[in-house]
């Protein structure tokens, strides 16, 4: 079994900094030849090889003798690249009314995924139930080598103690960690939803590039995540909250104020405006959606406000923090293509900041929550492949 990955015993040192190196320069820029690992990372040839062999042991690292050996001082050398095969990521998302659960490759790439209603009752039960859904998912791949099991929740999460505090669900203080590592006897990684996301914007996605950036999401619930070379900032206990910015509009909040943006553009929120405002009969989003695509002006109109509200938050946030890249997500984008062009436009409309040009939308699609949730597992063993790996 990997070691425990929330204390990674005998993690740091010369030799597992050289490993996560050459990894990721695998990672970001392979197939590589040994040769241009050398090059990109600084290190010497012989620790690259022995790098390499170390981590092709371990099954992170294979040479790929289809692609064209390149002659490197003297004599061909086959490139390597990451091992597709072996290692994977468990992940799951549990939701308010969606749990989903998924395996992913060491690229963050989903090889199956499962969703299941989520369960009602006490807290301990729903987290055992949903633990033997995924022990029987994870049962289903045999030939794979899983590092953990990722869990990402809206909510508060004290990853430290392995507690989850989720006020829609009605959880506090619930022991997750020790519950789902009971059940499936792997190590297992909390983490907030947003962060989660963040993360694999990180890993996989553009902000991986970018020395800062910062993640925006919205759908049922708002929320941003920082980073800043490469490294998600997390505040002490919690991450901070971007409910109740102000971002203008008469809609009241349950704060009491009025123009808050969870208020104004939550999913929830906004159908139930429009069933109250008689565009549609009940609440449903698709609805919603169907109305204004079909032409009906109301339903476009409220769209529309909801997309600039989204677009004056990001306004406001790009000029707190001063991001080289922002990126969007969560379905209140991703679902609205159309209304995209309002949401750029009400951001252009708010930012002070010279340049507009630097916002982008996730392009991860409906399975980004599973994929979301194992990539703090894979962050840990990109950075600590050989204890992680219990090398
Ligand atoms: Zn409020």
């Amino acid at each position: 079994m990997p070691a425990a990955v929330r204390d990674v015993p005998g993690a740091g040192g010369v030799r597992e900094s050289n490993a996560a190196a050459v990894l990721g320069a695998i990672r970001t820029d392979g197939p590589l030849s040994r040769a241009a690992i050398a090059r990109l990372t600084g290190l010497s040839m012989p620790t690259v090889s022995r790098q390499v062999a170390a981590l092709a042991e371990l099954e992170l690292l294979r040479e790929v003798p289809g692609l064209p050996a390149t002659r490197e001082v003297g004599r061909p050398t086959v490139p390597v690249d990451l091992n597709d095969d072996v290692i994977a990521a468990c992940g799951v998302h549990i939701g308010i009314t969606t749990t989903t659960y998924g395996l992913t490759n060491l690229r963050g790439g989903l090889l199956g995924s499962e969703r299941i209603a989520t369960p009602s009752g006490e807290p301990e039960k729903v987290l055992g139930a949903i633990a033997d859904e995924v022990g029987a998912f994870l049962r289903s791949w045999p030939e794979r080598k899983i590092i953990g099991v990722g869990l990402a929740i809206g909510g508060q999460v004290d990853a430290e103690h392995g507690l989850l505090h989720h006020g829609p669900l009605g959880w506090r203080g619930v022991p997750a960690r020790a519950v789902l590592e009971g059940v499936t006897g792997l190590p297992v990684h909390l983490d907030g939803h947003v962060p989660a996301m963040a993360t694999a914007e990180l890993l996989f996605g553009a902000a991986g590039r970018a020395q800062s950036s910062l993640y925006f999401y919205a759908r049922e619930m708002v929320g941003v995540a920082i980073a800043v070379d490469g490294v998600l900032h997390r505040g002490p206990g919690q991450s901070g909250s971007i409910a109740h910015l102000p971002v203008g509009g008469d809609v009241r909040c349950a704060c009491g104020r009025t123009g808050c943006l969870e208020a104004t553009v939550a999913e929830r929120a906004v159908v139930e405006r429009a069933v109250r405002a008689g565009v549609i009969a009940a609440p449903d989003f698709g609805l919603l959606r169907g109305a204004a695509a079909a032409g009906d002006q109301d339903a476009d109109r409220i769209l529309t406000e909801r997309a600039r509200a989204l677009g004056r938050a990001v306004g406001i946030l790009r000029d707190v923090v001063n991001p080289e890249l922002v990126v969007l997500g969560g379905q209140a984008v991703t679902d609205a293509p159309a209304y995209l062009g309002d949401l750029l436009g009400a951001f252009r409309e708010t930012t002070a900041l010279p340049g507009t040009d630097l916002v982008e939308v996730t392009q991860f699609g409906p399975d980004v929550q599973a994929m979301a949730a194992c990539t703090g597992l894979l962050t840990q063993l990109y950075d600590h492949p050989l204890s992680i790996l219990g090398a």
